[in-house]
């Protein structure tokens, strides 16, 4: 049997089902979406139960359907923020997407347990069966940014059989059988294990947390996209474009938007180089601090009962002990490609940093638009960053595709409707009456275009410099 098809869509996380649904909303054509998983929701079916979003809920999932209920986190350290889904919301979410919206279509066919190989078929992973695929118009590559987690990857290092290591999954029903507890892992999962712990009452002398590289965070006070945050959220989107502008270099750069409170670090003593766009409230941070017995001696290579040898050098260690392995790189770099090729959609980041609006982006394009030279021309794809050197050069792709896109009326009005957008809605229902929020739109115009001027000479001292 040949599966026919119009798009062939590889990968059922967020990109493809953000690009599925939009597709649906705007085409007639027929879709498959195929996924190695047993269900949909990508990466997120393996995640830790208390996983959450590093970004309010109101601007995550798909186009066409709400996730969460626009409320106010009423306690924990993201107390007075907007609600960031937990891992059994985002799960359920994307299961009541597929079951109550994309089947009852009659337009998608969903097979999961199955992968589409090098060759483009279709093969089933629990029996190896292989079926053939016709695809009308275009393969849909929404496995491009396939993230990594600790539950579905080895720790890269070794540990005696005596040594207790997990990942942060088996933390909650673990939690009551130890004495002390080490997090390896300085990124967002090991931000989170550590933050838990603290919340559910281990007493911060119990914790050690093994940090690989330092990095800046976004802080989430900046990152509400709702009416009531407009005031704080657009002066700050001005202060982040007024540092790009007066910036020398990358590390002025991020000792400017420290100045203006958009990025965070753990201590005032280190200075970065890493950014992976994690957010944090300065409520989590004061969690984090808590936590004074903080190891800075590289990765971690071997565990013994009583002692972890370290790149650096080796520290003691209690045999009570639970290590949460929280090393796994979620999103590796990647190298970029044309977002539409004559048969093939791949899909990419083309807003910063933002996975879901960037695949509903795509799918809206390839249906309203006529060539792949029209849609290719808004969405240049954006390397993903690893240090703020990275981050800096992918806002230059980032602001052309934001003008381009704001140039073109229909675009525009796409852009300026959509939830994934989170932010242009809130701009775009200002008033000409409401003479403050003008000024401050005004004040994110101005400095966009100064800091568009300092984009060239500062790429280059990167350039230079690196
Ligand atoms: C802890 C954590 C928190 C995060 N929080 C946020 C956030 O708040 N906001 C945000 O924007 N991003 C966040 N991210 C980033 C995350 O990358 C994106 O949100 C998004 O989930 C990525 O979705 P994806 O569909 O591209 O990848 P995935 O979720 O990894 O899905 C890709 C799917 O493709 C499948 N696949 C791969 N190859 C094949 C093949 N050959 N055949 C069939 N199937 C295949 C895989 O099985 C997988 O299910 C977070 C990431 C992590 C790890």
């Amino acid at each position: 049997m040949t599966i026919e098809t119009d798009y062939l869509i590889i990968g059922a996380g967020v990109s493809g089902l953000a690009f599925a649904d939009e597709l649906l909303t705007r085409t007639d054509a027929t879709m498959t979406l195929v996924d190695k998983r047993s269900a949909p929701g990508g990466h997120w079916n393996d995640a830790y139960s208390f996983v959450k979003l590093h970004q309010p809920s109101v601007f995550y999932g798909v186009e066409s359907m709400p996730m969460g209920r626009d409320r106010v986190e009423s306690r924990g350290p993201n107390a007075g923020f907007m609600e960031l889904a937990e891992g059994p919301e985002i799960i359920h979410y994307f299961h009541s997407l597929m079951r109550d919206r994309l089947l009852p279509s009659g337009r998608v066919r969903f097979l999961p347990n199955c992968e589409v190989t090098k060759d483009g078929r279709i093969r089933h992973v629990l029996s190896g069966a292989i079926e053939d695929v016709a695809v009308r118009r275009k393969t849909v590559d929404a496995s491009w940014y396939t993230n990594a987690v600790p539950r579905t990857t080895h720790p890269n290092f070794t540990a005696d059989p005596a040594v207790t290591v997990f990942a942060p999954n088996e933390l909650p029903p673990l939690v009551s059988r130890f004495e002390h507890f080490t997090v390896i892992g300085s990124g967002k999962t090991g931000i989170d294990a550590v933050v838990w712990l603290i919340e559910n009452g281990v007493p911060a002398d119990r914790i050690r947390w093994i940090l690989g590289r330092d990095a800046w965070f976004l802080n989430r006070a900046y990152t509400q996209p709702a009416d009531a945050f407009f005031e704080t959220t657009f002066s700050s989107f001005a202060a982040q474009r007024r540092a790009l502008a007066e910036a020398e270099d990358a590390r002025d750069f991020a000792l400017r938007m420290e100045a203006c409170g958009a990025w965070l670090r753990l201590d005032p003593n280190i200075h970065p180089d890493v950014f992976h766009a994690a957010t944090l409230s300065e409520g989590e941070l004061a969690c984090l601090r808590q936590v004074s017995d903080q190891v800075r001696l590289g990765h971690v290579t071997h565990i013994a009962p009583d002692c972890v040898t370290l790149a650096r050098g080796e520290i003691e260690a209690d045999p009570d002990t639970l290590y949460i392995a929280c090393t796994t790189t979620a999103l590796p770099p990647a190298p970029i490609k044309p977002v539409f090729e004559a048969d093939r959609i791949t899909i990419q980041m083309v807003r910063s940093p933002q996975i879901p609006f960037s695949a509903a982006l795509i799918a809206f394009l390839e249906a309203e638009l006529e060539t792949d030279e029209a849609r290719n021309a808004l969405t240049m794809p954006l390397p993903l960053p690893d240090t703020v050197s990275d981050f800096i050069q992918s806002l230059w792709p980032d602001m052309l595709n934001r003008y381009a896109c704001s140039k073109h009326p229909k675009v525009r009005a796409w852009v300026n409707a959509s939830r994934l957008d989170g932010y242009s809605k809130i701009a775009a229902a200002v008033g000409e009456e409401d003479t403050k929020r003008r000024a401050i739109l005004k004040e994110v115009k101005e400095a966009s275009i100064a800091a568009a001027g300092n984009m060239e000479p500062l790429i280059k001292s990167i350039s230079s410099s690196s």
